[in-house]
């Protein structure tokens, strides 16, 4: 009989890791309490190869991240369990603060094409062109292969697989314990043995080590955003918009433009919403789609991202402890890396080996036994 798999956390990572072992006959338990999630929060940018970030453990997974969106559909599709409306790409344009960055936008894309085939067409436009919306003066470099995801969709398709395969969901806080190599997880109704496990518990990894006497370098980011509506919207598929600022524009199909989000590291879980945050975000629209600025906000999401100090994603087994593993920090980019790291987690658990090089990660400079 295959292992017994135990998961704390089903945001996009844990999530995608138990959908591929549940699916592959592994038995899986799958806890999320679910209070403050980044997934279902976040409607999410998948256009990471422009990014000036000179990270490059990072930049593997995201870019590995993007291309694996394409498989990751087609096996949810194939399993009855994407209706279309999860992942979208209708392109991205990013509005650019020196036309230098245009001409470099261009040298990147063919740099990095070989490796990264979504990206697809690279060209310097203007905006309004492909977002009417956008002020008529306004330049872009167009990614044809940007494309935005609906975390929440994301979310419910993948936890209706799992139970579908056979995998066990339990939305409760739950915490483990390991006594003579015995690992078992307890929430209030339940308390379980498992072979292995996953903590995917995001900005909340250490309250889940703490009591284990670790010290994790992990810190919570609050992220807000808002949705707005129109019917002349719907079915458009207009690109995503990333300009300089931390105002997005992200329009989906269904007539939503979604604006966002906030970074806000001083409010630890917090998860009020800020008028006067919001409020800025739409100053920062008004300047590029002045149109937008006068809509009513109908809906507001917000939720919790992970952060390690240095911005380094953690993943890895848990220094001194067999058969656990731990992946947090994906912080701003986790829409993007978080399904290829639940898919990795899920291959290592499968064969034995995964992509994710333990070096380019090293797990024990962000959880420190004390
Ligand atoms: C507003 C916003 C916008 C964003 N936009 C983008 C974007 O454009 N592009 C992009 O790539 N990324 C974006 N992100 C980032 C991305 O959403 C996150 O990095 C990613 O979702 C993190 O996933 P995760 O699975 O690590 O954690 P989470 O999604 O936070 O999931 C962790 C889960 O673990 C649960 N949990 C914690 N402790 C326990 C416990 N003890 N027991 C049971 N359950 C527990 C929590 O309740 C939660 O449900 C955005 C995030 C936000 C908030």
């Amino acid at each position: 009989m295959k292992e017994r798999i135990g998961i704390i956390g089903g945001g996009i990572v844990g999530s995608t890791a138990a959908y591929y072992l549940s699916r592959a006959g592994y038995r899986v338990i799958l806890f999320d309490e679910g209070i403050g999630q980044a997934t279902k929060a976040a409607a999410g940018i998948i256009n990471p190869w422009f990014s000036l970030r000179r990270n490059k453990p990072w930049y593997f997974l995201v870019s590995q991240g993007a291309e694996f969106y394409r498989q990751f559909m087609a096996d949810l599709e194939q399993d009855g369990f994407n209706d279309g409306n999860i992942f979208q790409v209708d392109g991205a344009l990013m509005i650019r603060r020196s036309d230098k960055r245009y001409t470099k936008d261009l040298s990147q894309a063919d740099e990095k094409r070989p490796d990264s085939p979504s990206i697809g067409e690279v060209k310097t436009v203007q905006a309004s062109d492909l977002l009417p919306l956008l002020n008529e003066d306004i330049k872009a470099t167009y990614v044809e292969g940007g494309g935005r995801v609906d975390g929440e969709a994301l979310i419910t398709s993948l936890h209706q697989a799992i139970k579908h395969f056979g995998g066990q969901i339990i939305h409760e806080k739950a915490q483990f314990n390991i006594d003579k190599s015995i690992i078992t997880i307890e929430s209030n109704s339940t308390k379980e043995t498992v072979d292995r496990l996953l903590l995917s518990a995001g900005a909340w990894l250490p309250e889940l080590l703490a009591p284990h006497g670790y010290e994790t370098d992990i810190r919570p980011q609050k992220g807000q955003l808002y949705y707005l509506q129109d019917n002349a919207w719907e079915n458009k598929h207009w690109p995503v918009v990333m300009p300089p600022g931390t105002a997005d524009i992200i329009p989906f199909n269904n007539g939503t433009i979604i604006i966002g989000a906030t970074h806000e590291d001083d409010q630890g879980y917090d998860l009020s919403i800020d008028e006067a945050k919001l409020q800025q975000l739409t100053e920062e629209v008004r300047q590029i789609a002045p149109q937008l600025a006068n809509y009513s906000i109908v809906k507001t999401k917000v939720g919790t991202r992970a952060h390690t100090s240095n911005f380094d994603i953690l993943a890895g087994k848990v220094p001194e402890m067999d058969h656990v593993w731990a992946v947090s920090g994906l912080g701003s980019s986790g829409l993007t890396s978080g399904p290829y790291l639940g898919y990795q987690w899920s291959e290592l658990i499968q064969h034995g080996h995964s992509t994710i090089d333990p070096q380019s990660f090293p797990i024990e400079n962000h959880i420190i036994r004390i």
